[in-house]
């Protein structure tokens, strides 16, 4: 039951409102798809609620070329990454997993950082910065930015590295380093649409003129408590012609792949599966 709600408009009612709810417990609230959820388990308990939905900060809202790179801010629906033109060209992977969020209606009201702070290991969008080594801006009561790489942002599941008096203020994905890149997000479900991945696959493979990858960018989605970025997988393709792999190359990488997986098995899926899954998704790579 939410019994006390706060609705800042601008930066500085957000900073605000922040400070007055300093040691006090409360939920931020952006598009409520998961939230909400949350509240219905619990229906008794009284809930403190700061709504960043009327927000209009263009650090908060909006995707903006920014630098060597773009800059999406928090509260940015998922349907507006699902339609950027210029996220379809530079980033596959990141508007592929937009798409494949739940439904269009969903998408309409879900944030970026909604997805991203309710850390779950089978967030899509947030698979897909994973592998585009997207680098986290939060803002803390006192007006500090601070920005951490993507991987040091979850600590478990449902558990974020933001602190009491923060804020999660938007991402930065850097630009691709080449002219080239093989990228997409593979997501297997039990069905079509509504439905987190039984396993999912980000990679964002980045090539020179002669098909050298120098950059592999990779995720896996609802495969461990985090969103693993298998490094040893990446390093392994560097320096390697994306075309020209052999089987037994292909091989080592879907067992470094799966080295980053610890699967479990629930309603939806054995922990056996998703393991299988992951390793012919991670094949498909190269097909
Ligand atoms: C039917 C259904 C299907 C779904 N399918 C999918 C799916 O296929 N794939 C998928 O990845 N997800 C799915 N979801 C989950 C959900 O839609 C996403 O995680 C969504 O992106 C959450 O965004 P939100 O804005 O609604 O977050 P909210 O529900 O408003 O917030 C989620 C959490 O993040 C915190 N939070 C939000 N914004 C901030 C901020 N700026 N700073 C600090 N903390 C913040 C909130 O306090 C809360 O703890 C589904 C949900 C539903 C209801």
């Amino acid at each position: 039951m939410i019994t006390e709600i706060y609705s800042p408009k601008s930066k500085a009612d957000l900073l605000e409102n922040l400070n007055r709810l300093s040691g006090k417990s409360f939920h931020f609230g952006a598009g409520y798809t998961d939230l909400l959820m949350d509240f219905k388990q619990n229906p008794d308990q009284e809930e403190r609620v700061l709504n960043l939905a009327q927000m209009q900060d263009p650090d908060f809202v909006g995707i903006r070329k920014q630098g060597q790179g773009f800059y999406i801010g928090a509260l940015t629906k998922i349907a507006r990454i699902a339609d950027s033109d210029e996220l379809k060209s530079d980033f596959p992977v990141l508007q592929q997993a937009a798409q494949s969020l739940a439904s269009s209606q969903i998408r309409e009201v879900a944030t970026v950082g909604g997805n991203l702070c309710t850390a779950s290991p089978a967030g899509d969008v947030s698979c897909a910065l994973v592998a585009l080594q997207a680098q986290c801006h939060i803002l803390s009561a006192q007006g500090d930015l601070r920005t951490i790489p993507i991987k040091n942002f979850f600590k478990g599941v449902r558990q974020t590295d933001l602190r009491s008096n923060e804020v999660f203020q938007g991402i930065f994905i850097p630009e691709n380093q080449e002219k080239y890149w093989h990228s997409a997000f593979v997501k297997v479900g039990t069905r079509r649409s509504m439905e987190c991945s039984v396993v999912s696959l980000a990679y964002h493979i980045q090539m020179n003129d002669e098909e050298v990858i120098s950059n592999a960018g990779l995720a896996l989605g609802s495969a461990a408590p985090l969103i693993p970025f298998p490094e040893k997988a990446s390093q392994f393709l560097k320096g390697k012609k994306i075309n020209n792999l052999s089987p037994g190359d292909i091989d080592t990488f879907t067992e470094l792949i799966a080295e980053y997986a610890n699967p479990i098995s629930d309603i939806r899926a054995s922990a056996w599966y998703r393991m299988e899954v992951l390793k012919n998704i991670s094949r498909s790579i190269f097909e």
